[in-house]
């Protein structure tokens, strides 16, 4: 049974969400878009007003919510600033291996921490030399006695630079592939941890990106996440998890894009019309609406599978994949209509359209989600149709004269090359049609 309509909580979680959105980001994106930081007032505001750390279990003093609430509420953040709802939901993914780990001390440590405290907490498996593959980390983890010792540089890690824990991913033998993969829970303030200076990007400006060293690190045994071999799939899982999210951001950006765009037609005046008379722009406003929806409906579709406890990394990739491209062409569309004011620092498009390029790249580029769509289409999908060389097309033979051929005793023969068939009791020595021979031909 199918129901798309959202509970009273969860009008009221998106209402709270939107509210926040509209008074608290909206009038400050595009300041700190433009000075490049990030603001931790808002940040701390959206800790305190329950915006942030929604997935935080109960029985660890969060709300508990699952991933349909948490794509509702950033849909609505990034609606008003995507840099800003990176930042704030990067709590989320960086808590998101620990609260998918076996290891129920380590949530107690720190989950009610997190619930009760402003506190920030990184997900790091990038590296300067590598992102999509993550079976190719090279940071080191090696055992000493009670405690793993780390050794080794992530990159482009969203909240480096102000976050009190992050999650790191390292090997105990970047040889070994994923089989040597692990996670550790690691605190800013110990010795040989450091961050690097922000690195400057494209968009997403108010959202703090830098690069994590760490020399000689000391993690306590107790901060394990996942044991060597157990990591690259605790990675796995995260993104099934938080990817729907990154849908919910292009979501919310480019309906903010089409939004503004639908006001500017109506008052834009051209050859004496408002510009939204003319059938060239209601047709770009109705593709950008369609896919508003459809990318919507794929994000809405990945969270409900995640909440439900289903395997949701196939719907969560191709909801990643169609709604972060999807935004870019309605970002495009959107400047188009706004035309020179669009191109332009004084409206709102430019800034999204530059914010919403980071959606294809970040959690798996669109490249690694066609990678996992088509591994599972070509390998585990099972198909409802018979296999080609097993259908009997034979478009000149009524169906009901070819029964009966069957029924006095002759088979149908398809050629498996070019699909002729043939109706006998052999097939014939070479095909008439392409001049395979006989061994071309399968009973069908
Ligand atoms: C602003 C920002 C914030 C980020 N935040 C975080 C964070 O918080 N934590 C974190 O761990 N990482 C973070 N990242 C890193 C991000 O996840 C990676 O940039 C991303 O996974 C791609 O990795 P890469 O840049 O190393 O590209 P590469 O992996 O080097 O890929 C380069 C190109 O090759 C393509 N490619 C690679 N392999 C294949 C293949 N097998 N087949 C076809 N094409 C392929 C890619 O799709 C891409 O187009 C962030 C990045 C940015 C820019």
């Amino acid at each position: 049974m199918l129901d798309f309509t959202l509970t009273p909580e969860q009008l009221a979680l998106q209402k709270k969400a939107r509210d926040f959105a509209l008074k608290e980001i909206l009038p400050v994106a595009w300041y700190y878009d433009e000075i490049h930081e990030t603001p931790m007032h808002v940040l701390r505001k959206a800790f305190d007003a329950g915006i942030m750390n929604g997935d935080i279990p109960v029985e660890y003093g969060g709300p508990g919510g699952g991933l349909l609430d948490a794509v509702i509420v950033t849909e609505e953040l990034a609606a008003a600033c995507p840099g800003l709802a990176t930042s704030i939901f990067d709590n989320s993914l960086g808590m998101e291996p620990l609260i998918l780990s076996s290891n129920d001390a380590l949530k107690e440590k720190y989950l009610p921490r997190i619930a009760k405290e402003f506190k920030l907490i990184c997900f790091a498996t990038s590296e300067p030399t590598m992102g999509s593959d993550v079976s190719g980390i090279r940071c080191l983890a090696k055992e000493e006695g009670d405690h793993w010792v780390l050794n080794g540089t992530k990159h482009w890690i969203t909240n480096a630079g102000i976050a009190d824990y992050m999650s790191v991913f390292a090997t105990v033998d970047p040889e070994s592939q994923h089989k040597g993969i692990c996670a550790f829970i690691v605190e800013r303030d110990w010795e040989g941890v450091s961050s690097g200076q922000k690195i400057p990007k494209l968009g997403q400006r108010a959202s703090n990106t830098a690069a994590l060293n760490f020399k000689d690190v000391r993690v306590p045994k107790e901060n394990v996440l996942a044991p060597p071999g157990e990591g690259f799939v605790l990675a796995m899982k995260t993104f099934g998890r938080t990817r729907p999210a990154i849908g919910a951001f292009a979501v919310g950006a480019a309906r903010s894009a089409m939004e503004f765009a639908i006001d500017y037609a109506k008052k834009r005046r051209a050859f004496g019309d408002p510009i939204a008379n003319f059938q060239a722009i209601q047709f770009k406003i109705a593709e950008m609406y369609q896919k508003v929806e459809t990318a919507r409906l794929l994000v809405w579709k990945a969270a409900w599978e995640a909440d439900k406890g289903m395997d949701s990394t196939l719907t969560a990739s191709m909801a990643k994949m169609y709604s972060s491209e999807a935004a870019q062409e309605v970002l495009g569309e959107a400047l188009q209509i706004l035309a020179g004011y669009g191109y332009t620092k004084l409206f709102p498009v430019e800034k999204l359209l530059r914010d919403t390029r980071l959606f294809k790249i970040y959690e798996g580029t669109s490249e690694i989600q066609r990678m996992i769509v088509s591994g599972f289409a070509l390998g585990a999908y099972e198909p409802a149709m018979p296999p080609l060389e097993d259908l009997p097309i034979q478009r000149v033979v009524d169906p009901e004269e070819m029964s009966a051929q069957e029924e006095g005793g002759k088979a149908v023969w398809r050629c498996r090359m070019c699909g002729y068939v043939h109706y006998d009791e052999e097939p014939p020595d070479e095909c008439p049609v392409c001049f395979f021979p006989k061994t071309a031909f399968k009973k069908a």
